[in-house]
């Protein structure tokens, strides 16, 4: 079996990364392009033994991690960002061949942030501090100390961007890493482990098992020796990993899924409405922050509406290698399948497609048109469900009372977005709102000290900033005595 392959002319390991060397396995599943259907080559497809020997391998690594000083640890980190800006060139490629997201992003906007994840926690990890109090002559110290073994399973939206916003905290609180890529786009994960190792992380730190979650994932998920969870994924999945991670009582992240409104109050600047509506269809609609469903006061509905159709028009979809390209294909045959089916039904249940509304047969291949749906009732499926491509769908309100109880109404609560000009009504209408990120005036805008997460069914917990070394620490308060102190009198 061939070890490594090559991918927009760099070489990737297509093996495990277990315990500082490449390990393969017996069996292998094929990683396809999105972009034609191409293959990228035969990744080594885990199981339970990849799973046990990786986990092994992270609780043997974490003793002298954990004892490494903050310092250290850090300058690490900082060596592994400037190994992802020194191939930054390859790193964008092989993830736009791998999940069609656009190269131009990768290069621009994700990969920097790749670095900026490692260089933030490394810098945050060095301000990590309470300060002391007192107890009645007593001093109260509280530390953040290194918990074990991380399992950290993402997805193929943002692969490479996700998991390093959860790789770097849980190597910077001391932690060691087992990361489960999802199996649509494995390869970034396997040059992160490169890039690590060169960067001088020890052997066992970082670990990486490739293969499908049902195997490799349910093994690690399960295993007693891991002592945190961090995922970010489906809720069914979700459901899933929380269940076996029940046995143990293991502590969890979960970052899901999404149906986040955008809210347009007809005293909003209606240009920037339109340019964040439109913004939606952002790596073809697969982001788990979109705001898909577009609730627009009804007095502007229909200017909202055409000044949409025009802004949608001069979007430009084809290969997401080429700079013009707005937006690229959808990751899978059985995305696409997925998106149709969510569109066609809702077709089939009344709703009118102002545009798009099927796969773009000019294309072909896993290109769908971006549609916008209208006539959706708020519990129909079209509404209720994430579709997780670029499809969103627009509803009408006329107070600001059934605006708020539109854009509450579904089992999410992710993100929520707002489009208004009076920052009273902005104030009062973001209070009231049930999200983890709420944007005013703005989309997208994500600083790595805030914390992040979602309400409801998108999410438990929150990781960013402090918040993600409260998680992947074990948090520990120190009472001291005062000197002479005799607590028996
Ligand atoms: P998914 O749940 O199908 O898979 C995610 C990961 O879980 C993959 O690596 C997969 O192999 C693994 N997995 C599957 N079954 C498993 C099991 N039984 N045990 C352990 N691991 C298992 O999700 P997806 O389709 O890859 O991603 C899309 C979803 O992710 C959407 O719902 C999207 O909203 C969500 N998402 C959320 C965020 C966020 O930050 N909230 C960010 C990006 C994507």
């Amino acid at each position: 079996m061939s070890e490594k392959t090559t991918v927009a002319g760099v070489a990737v390991d297509t093996r495990h990364w277990i315990g500082g060397e490449r390990v393969a396995s017996a069996g292998t599943f094929t990683d396809h392009s999105p972009l034609d259907g191409v293959a990228l080559g035969e990744i080594s497809r885990g199981g339970a033994a990849e799973a046990e020997a990786a986990v092994a391998a992270a609780k043997a690594a974490f003793p002298a991690w954990a004892a490494t000083p903050r310092a250290e640890r850090a300058r690490i980190l900082h060596a592994i960002a400037d190994g992802v800006e020194k191939r930054l060139e390859d790193l964008a490629n092989v993830e736009t061949l791998d999940n069609g997201a656009l190269l131009r992003s990768h290069r621009r906007g994700v990969m920097p942030r790749v670095a900026h994840n490692f260089r933030f926690f490394a810098d945050w990890l060095l301000t990590l501090d309470h300060e002391d109090f007192d107890t009645r002559g007593h001093t109260n110290h509280v530390s953040w100390d290194p918990a074990g073994p991380c399992v950290l399973i993402t997805p193929w939206n943002a692969p490479l961007m996700l998991a390093t916003w959860k790789v770097a905290p849980a190597l910077a609180a001391g932690d060691t890493v087992i990361l489960k890529p999802a199996e649509w786009s494995p390869l970034t994960a396997s040059l992160l482990a490169d890039i690590a190792d060169a960067a001088g992380l020890p052997a066992g730190v970082l670990n990486v098992v490739q293969g499908y979650g049902t195997e490799a994932g349910s093994t690690l998920v399960a295993h007693p020796d891991v002592r945190r969870i961090s995922f970010t994924g489906s809720v069914p999945t979700a459901k899933r990993i929380a269940a076996a991670a029940a046995a143990h009582l293991t502590p969890l992240s979960l970052e899901l899924g999404g149906k986040s409104p955008l809210l347009v109050f007809a005293d909003a600047d209606l240009d920037l409405a339109v340019d964040l509506a439109v913004e939606q269809y952002d790596n073809a609609g697969q982001v788990c922050l979109a705001a898909t469903r577009i609730l627009v006061e009804s007095s502007i509905a229909e200017e909202f509406t055409e000044r949409f159709k025009v802004k949608a028009a001069a979007l430009t979809q084809g290969d997401p290698r080429e700079e013009a390209t707005d937006l690229g294909p959808t990751i899978h045959p059985r995305q696409l399948e997925k998106v149709d089916g969510f569109v066609q039904r809702a077709l089939a249940a009344g709703a009118r497609a102002v545009i798009g509304g099927g796969p773009n047969s000019e294309l072909g291949g896993l290109y769908y048109r971006p549609t916008l749906l209208t006539d959706v009732a708020q519990d129909s499926e079209i509404v209720q469900e994430e579709v997780f491509g670029p499809v969103l769908t627009l509803q009408t309100f006329d107070t600001e009372d059934e605006a708020v109880a539109l854009a509450n109404d579904t089992r999410f609560g992710l993100a929520a977005t707002l489009a208004t000009g009076d920052p009273e009504r902005a104030e009062r209408v973001t209070a009231r709102l049930v999200a983890g990120t709420v944007w005013v005036n703005c989309f997208f805008v994500r600083d790595l000290q805030a914390p992040f997460g979602g309400s409801r069914l998108s999410g438990v917990g929150r990781e960013g900033g402090t918040w993600s070394f409260d998680f992947y620490c074990d948090l520990k308060n120190t009472v001291t005595a005062p000197k002479g102190w005799n607590n028996h009198g």
